[in-house]
């Protein structure tokens, strides 16, 4: 079985290699918005736009980047106007191609410009130029490595892995799987559930928020170009790169710990509601007292995480529509609006935790081809709660140890450390706090 992973390291590079590297983060920003600009100028005219191949013959050499960078950033170009026109396509008329004109672009360096040499990977920049030396940290991930993209102070690796085939399965077993604002996940078997909170990541959400908003009025003051509004930049630049860290682990852990829940009570099957069709208004209604929603994108992430990482032990997440599974009583049917943490039945009395009753329902459903039986599966007596990291640890500056969750798979694949950075800290109203202005 082969597997691709993107993994995320935070790099800090010397003043030499940084310049380099911010170079060529700026000439992929040329590139980029060069791409734009010729597409924006073909629509105008209705003219035909040009070809891939076309673009890449006419941009060749002309950049002072690796030969397949620039191929890779055309392709990328054209992966995303793809995108666009499928979703226009299918009626969303809100759908925007490229339009934006960007200083700074993340270059995608492919195999052939990568290298390692000791515990540096050196990133091509073509012939007849100095290469940029990123050193990366020492536990790197085994495999091949497909490609890389350079970020701010961050790379993202792409890997290929051969895994062991997992073994099939004696017997088979559903589990089912709800994936909500409140809680992140809430997963059963019909005996047991787990359910993984959601409120630390929400409550930093919320912090970011507050934070961001708290330098916008203070950016306002400032004048363009100016010292203190760059400083400001930065310090906006930092908050929302920490949130996305934060958000990234608690994911992660978030997973693996619904993961470790499969593993030992041998499910070999997981049904999960469809995020897929599920637009952000249906989300928001569902879960109406928050405002600031963690939002929908994350859902799908924790998805995407939990596909791979069970697919590692031959667990497919097969995903059902997840249409009136939190409001169908799970006893006798009857479909009751729901208000409170206990879900409770008008028509049979039934009364059980809100949580896992979406969970038990999509796994009827899964069980029964899309159909919900009642009365065949109740929420369990017993919900084990759980946080995916605990947030306070999480948010301090040192570097967090990788932590290990029941099961024993590694949590650590959001990679990178939080060493030597200055951080926002958090204070004590759960706002993040701006120091160092
Ligand atoms: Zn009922």
């Amino acid at each position: 079985m082969q597997e691709t992973t993107v993994f995320t390291y935070r790099v800090s590079l010397p003043p030499t290699e940084w310049a380099k590297a911010s170079a060529a983060r700026r000439s992929a920003g040329d590139l980029w918005t060069r791409l734009v600009k010729i597409h924006r100028f073909c629509r105008k005219r209705h003219w035909p736009w040009p070809t891939e191949a076309q673009l890449k013959a006419h941009f060749k050499g002309r950049w002072p980047l690796h030969s397949q960078t620039i191929q890779a950033l055309i392709e990328k170009f054209f992966a995303t106007m793809d995108g666009v026109r499928t979703k226009r396509q299918n009626g969303d008329k809100k759908a925007r191609y490229p339009w934006r004109f960007r200083r700074y672009f993340n270059p995608i360096f492919k195999r052939q410009a990568l290298k390692m040499q000791g515990s540096h990977l050196r990133l091509s920049l073509g012939r007849g130029r100095e290469p940029i030396r990123v050193r990366l940290p020492d536990a790197l991930p085994t495999g091949m490595r497909v490609q890389a993209e350079l970020g701010y102070g961050e790379i993202f690796l792409t890997v290929t892995r051969i895994l062991d085939d997992p073994q099939p399965p004696v017997s088979e077993k559903a589990g089912g799987l709800d994936i909500g604002v409140i809680h992140l996940g809430v997963v059963s078997d019909g005996q047991e559930a787990l359910a993984v909170s959601g409120r630390g990541l929400r409550s930093i959400k919320q912090g970011r928020a507050k934070g961001l908003a708290h330098l916008q009025k203070k950016r306002r003051r400032t004048q363009s170009g100016s010292r203190r509004r760059k400083r400001l930049n930065r310090a906006r630049h930092r908050i929302s790169q920490k949130v996305e860290r934060v958000t990234r682990n608690a994911l992660h852990h978030a997973a693996n710990q619904i993961v470790a829940f499969c593993l030992a009570t041998g499910i070999t099957m997981l049904y999960a509601g469809d995020l897929g069709t599920l637009n952000h208004q249906k989300r928001h209604r569902r879960s109406r007292r928050t405002n600031q929603e963690i939002g929908v994108l994350e859902f799908g992430r924790l998805e995407q995480y939990l596909e791979y990482k069970l697919r590692r032990y031959g667990i497919p997440l097969i995903k059902i529509s997840e249409a009136y599974t939190s409001q169908t009583c799970p006893h006798c049917g009857h479909l009751n609006k729901v208000a409170g943490r206990t879900y409770h039945c008008r028509a049979c009395d039934y009364q059980a935790h809100r949580d896992g009753v979406g969970a038990v329902n999509i796994l009827n459903k899964g069980m029964h081809q899309g159909e919900i039986r009642p009365g065949t599966l109740l929420v369990p007596e017993r919900i084990t709660y759980r946080r995916p990291v605990p947030f306070k640890r999480a948010l301090r500056r040192s570097p967090a140890e990788p932590r290990h969750v029941a099961g024993g798979i590694s949590g650590s694949e959001s990679g990178g450390s939080l060493r030597g950075v200055h951080t926002p800290r958090r204070s004590h109203n759960g706002s993040l706090r701006i120091s160092a202005l």
